[in-house]
């Protein structure tokens, strides 16, 4: 299993991520688009954490 920083590569040619704070799970074909995808999930559901990134 290839990890980086939390992402996680998963069979074929997506990547996956979970949450840190919540059971949210991501599945996506490159890291911009999970990143992405991750960022605007802790600014709606933990803006919180979001603001002292
Ligand atoms: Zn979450």
């Amino acid at each position: 299993m290839d990890r980086t920083g939390g992402y996680v590569r998963g069979p074929g040619d997506t990547v996956e991520r979970g949450c840190d704070h919540c059971a949210w799970h991501a599945v996506e074909g490159s890291y911009p688009a999970l990143i992405k995808r991750y960022q605007d999930h802790l600014r709606d559901e933990h803006p919180a954490t979001w603001l002292r990134r």
